[in-house]
């Protein structure tokens, strides 16, 4: 067996907890990062396929994200492993047995994250009541319906435009994952003038130079269809997406999205990441040296958590976005200024600026991190 602490470091993990139950065929892990700040928040992940390792980076970034908007909470993550799209009965079997083998880490509050929602939540939430992300009716902030994170995209991409010297008015965006993120991101920032000319989701990808309509596409999600079966426009693989013109390229699907190898076809200005860990740290450095603006996801992709943080504290729709906007605005101006006037990568100014953050936490605590 590999060594378990193959991940601890001077801010964590403070707890790996794995979940089987052989009658259920539940398998899940937990990872609860650094909680000097509070209760960790961070969200349930379903996959065929997820690792220990992707759940401790998940968690990582959590912590990392958490700290740099302010929040009080740690980070944390869970993963189980399954078919979101299996039978729902099945589905919410593997959730609700899950929650209740983690209904003594008090220090984690579940959160809707890929393939999972807010009727997911309403399954934690009814069996150890401990979940954001909850639909209205148990009091919760929708912020996958109301697209909390692609919001705050918008936000963060208008401030990186203007630090470029771009206006979003006009700018062209291609989306990757028309999910709940990408959607909602392609509509806010259509909203400001900003012309979506491809968008993608597990099925395919759509391009066109005169602009994509985000609501016809939107429609076609609905209806459980591809973006890549709208009418206008042209059918492109997912290479090609990737070195489409455009100012705004947004991946908002899975880790990794934009590689070493991706970043040299890459020709938009700004990347504005909805997706955790959208880019690797090699596609990253080398974007950054042909001058392509990178914003750390972690700071731009704050929205829903920000939201979720505020549900939890019992704030209002307006309040959580009044804070979304205001919060994401602020941090992607700080790092973006740090990072020119110290000559680094915004990734690094970001890390460093949640970095101090946590650490000034853990002098506050017995422990360090719990
Ligand atoms: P989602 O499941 O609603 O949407 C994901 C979309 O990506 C789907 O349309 C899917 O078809 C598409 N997709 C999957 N694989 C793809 C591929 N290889 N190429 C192109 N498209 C692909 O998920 P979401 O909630 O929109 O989350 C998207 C990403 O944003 C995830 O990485 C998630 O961790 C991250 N994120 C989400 C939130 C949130 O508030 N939901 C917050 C922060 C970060």
């Amino acid at each position: 067996m590999s060594d378990p602490f193959v991940f601890a470091d001077d801010l964590g993990p403070a707890k790996i907890v794995h979940v089987h139950e052989p009658g259920l065929g539940l398998r899940g892990t937990l990872v609860v990062d650094n909680v000097a700040a509070g209760p960790s928040i961070g969200g349930l992940r379903m996959s065929p396929d997820a690792s220990t390792e992707e759940c401790f980076r998940l968690a990582r970034a959590m912590t990392l994200k958490n700290a740099a908007a302010g929040l009080p909470h740690g980070g944390g993550k869970s993963v189980l492993r399954g078919d979101p799209h299996g039978p729902r009965e099945h589905k919410e079997q593997l959730i609700r047995a899950f929650a209740c083998a983690l209904r003594a880490s008090q220090e984690y509050i579940f959160g809707p994250d890929m393939g999972t929602d807010e009727t997911c939540m309403a399954w934690v939430h009814d069996e150890i009541g401990r979940a954001v992300g909850l639909p209205r009716e148990l009091g919760g902030i929708p912020l996958d319906e109301l697209g909390a994170t692609g919001f705050g995209l918008r936000h963060a991409a208008e401030v990186a435009a203007r630090h470029a010297s771009m206006s979003l008015d006009g700018a062209r965006v291609v989306v990757q994952g028309f999910g709940s993120v990408g959607l909602h991101a392609a509509r806010c920032l259509a909203a400001e003038g900003a012309v979506l000319v491809g968008a993608s989701d597990s099925r395919g990808a759509v391009a066109s130079p005169h602009g994509l309509d985000v609501e016809a596409l939107a429609a076609l999600k609905r209806a459980g269809r591809s973006v890549a079966e709208h009418g206008e426009g042209q059918r492109i693989t997912a290479q090609e997406l990737v070195a489409l013109a455009c100012e705004i390229w947004i991946p908002a699907a899975q880790p990794d999205a934009i590689r070493a190898e991706d970043a040299d076809r890459v020709q938009a200005r700004l990347i504005v990441p909805g997706a955790n860990i959208g880019v690797t740290d090699e596609a990253e450095r080398r974007l950054a040296a042909r001058g392509v603006v990178c914003l750390p996801d972690f700071i731009a992709n704050a929205g829903g958590v920000i939201c979720a943080a505020m549900e939890w504290s019992g704030a209002t729709q307006a309040a959580a976005f009044a804070a979304i906007e205001e919060r994401i605005r602020a941090n992607t101006q700080a790092v973006l200024e740090a990072a020119r006037s110290r000559g680094v990568r915004p990734r690094q100014a970001a890390v460093d600026i949640a970095v101090e953050r946590i650490r000034r936490a853990m002098q506050t605590r017995r422990w360090s991190i719990f």
